[in-house]
């Protein structure tokens, strides 16, 4: 091979290379928990009371009504991130979680991944959200959790212009131990994982019966502990108190 041709070769190697892992990189950032290139993202907060927020993504369904009962027993908080879709199907359910004094956050209006869109994309899905958010009687502070956490560049833009910040998580059992794990074993992992601050995620919206057992051993294990559930709303508020 001719010493420029193999030059070519080389330099292509590397650039193939530089292109590969930019693109690994894009990948991991984009369904990152604890980083967004643009605005404010929380995945949990420092705090050394024991305080800890349980959060639930999706719906409303028809297991709003079950879930709601299981946490009016177990005299909890929590915050639910709710699509603009489920809220317009199921309109009294999401005024119900209202109503009984839970966190409401914006989960987008159709649940489609964030990446590869529009800016007015974004605008139009947050901002239909937060209307049908309005309408249902929430008056607390809205914050926003992508689906599946997906971001890249336009969706943490829209969020830094609007001011809204993006919430995660760093408790979500599911995520490690799939949808079919039973209860003891969610809410084992739950348990070994939680710190201070710490923001939980489950998904009781459609997977219900071993999330709702799961829930139950959560709340009373924790709560033993010495650990307060409060909304994400709360939390938050507690730890820009402290700064
Ligand atoms: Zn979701």
């Amino acid at each position: 091979m001719k010493k420029s041709k193999k030059k070519i070769v080389i330099t292509c190697c590397f650039v193939f290379i530089f292109i590969i892992s930019l693109l690994v990189s894009l990948f991991q950032i984009s369904k990152s928990r604890d980083f967004q290139f643009f605005g404010k993202l929380v995945k949990s907060t420092e705090t050394n009371e024991k305080k800890i927020a349980l959060t639930f993504d999706d719906g409303p369904t028809e297991n709003t009504q079950e879930i709601l009962k299981v946490l009016n027993v177990l005299d909890v908080k929590a915050t639910f991130f709710l699509c603009g879709i489920g809220i317009e199907a199921r309109k009294e359910d999401a005024a119900a979680i209202a109503s009984n004094g839970h966190g409401i956050g914006n989960h987008s209006y159709s649940h489609k991944r964030m990446i590869g869109v529009s800016y007015n994309f974004c605008k139009e899905e947050i901002e239909k959200t937060n209307r049908l958010i309005r309408e249902v009687g929430y008056k607390g502070e809205i914050y926003f959790r992508p689906p599946y956490f997906k971001k890249l560049f336009m969706l943490p833009l829209y969020l830094q212009n609007s001011n809204i910040t993006a919430v995660t998580c760093d408790v979500e059992p599911e995520t490690y131990l799939g949808y079919n794990a039973s209860p003891n074993e969610l809410a084992n992992n739950v348990i070994d994982n939680i710190k201070s601050g710490s923001i939980i995620l489950l998904h009781p919206m459609y997977k219900a019966e071993n999330t709702l057992i799961a829930i139950e051993k959560i709340v009373m294990t924790l709560k033993e502990k010495g650990y307060t559930f409060c909304t994400v709303e709360e939390l938050l508020k507690l730890y820009d108190k402290n700064q």
